[in-house]
């Protein structure tokens, strides 16, 4: 399974080898010290990224739309503190180059899939990118927008599912598990899956994950806060950072049923 993808190389890091990937933290960077805690539970727990949003896309303007700079600043701080890579989403084309100090892997939302001058952008800039499904297309336009990048000459491309909307409401969004295999085997890219955008709610956020893991995901990008009820941006979707220990852990068991690594090391209680 592994092996029909091609290696996607973060700076230092390749992915999509028989080691899978973990992106993990809050949605948005809300403070130093919330970020500074994630990072370090995250990165104790086996995961290679920290994630969180800077400049937040909202479906409500009067929503939390994110530090901007500063919050790319703090999540640097508390990813080099533990040795993490950054994952962060990029809305504009003029963020691209000053972007580079803070983040390493560029996320394109699930409602900019479809942003072809941005695509083409960070194809120019050679800026590894991770591109979310948008919610509303099919595997065909995610294809189709996954080439306008690699089509620049920019061959860093990750692809992620993170659920597509359905008649279903019980959960946020219908986690499209089938796309998995099929993405990687069209394009030969690895394939990351997103539990939490789909899930919506923490309690089915496990089974999802392990769902990602089992269908060939090469990587998993999870929304993890120390104080979900608190969390100003996608709380009830967030696995409290007490319990991500023992969601690692989980990982590691199925990946290694399936062949596959990942260096969870063993739970540390927080
Ligand atoms: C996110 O990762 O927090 C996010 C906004 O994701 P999506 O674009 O998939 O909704
Ligand atoms: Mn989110």
């Amino acid at each position: 399974m592994s092996d029909s993808v091609r290696t996607v190389k973060v700076r230092d890091r390749a992915i999509g080898g028989s080691e899978l990937v973990v992106m993990a933290g809050p949605c948005a960077v809300e403070s130093r010290e919330q970020i500074l805690r994630a990072a370090e539970v995250v990165a104790a727990s086996g995961a290679g990224f920290l994630r969180g949003g800077a400049f937040k896309v909202r479906s409500s303007p009067a929503a939390f739309q994110g530090l901007g700079w500063d919050g790319w600043k703090l999540l640097r701080e508390a990813a080099d503190a533990h040795s993490l890579l950054t994952v962060s989403e990029i809305l504009s084309e003029e963020q691209i180059e000053p972007a580079r100090r803070y983040v390493d892997l560029a996320q394109i939302g699930s409602r900019n899939m479809q942003n072809v001058p941005l695509l083409r952008a960070l194809g120019r800039s050679r800026l590894p990118v991770l591109l979310k499904r948008g919610f509303g297309c099919t595997i065909d336009e995610w294809i189709h927008a996954a080439e306008y990048v690699l089509n620049e000459g920019n061959g860093d491309v990750l692809l992620c599912e993170r659920g597509i909307r359905s008649f279903e409401t019980a959960t946020r969004f219908t986690l499209d598990v089938a796309a998995v295999p099929i993405a990687r085997a069209r394009l030969g890219l690895p394939v990351i899956v997103d539990p939490s955008h789909a899930a919506g709610r923490r309690e089915w956020v496990t089974s999802l994950t392990l769902a990602g893991v089992a269908c060939g995901a090469d990587g998993l990008l999870i929304e993890t806060h120390p104080e979900p009820a608190q969390a100003l941006s996608d709380g009830p979707q967030a696995v409290p950072l007490a319990e991500f220990p023992k969601l690692m852990d989980s990982v590691r068991r199925v990946s290694q049923a399936l062949g596959r690594s990942f260096a969870a090391p063993p739970v540390t209680v927080f």
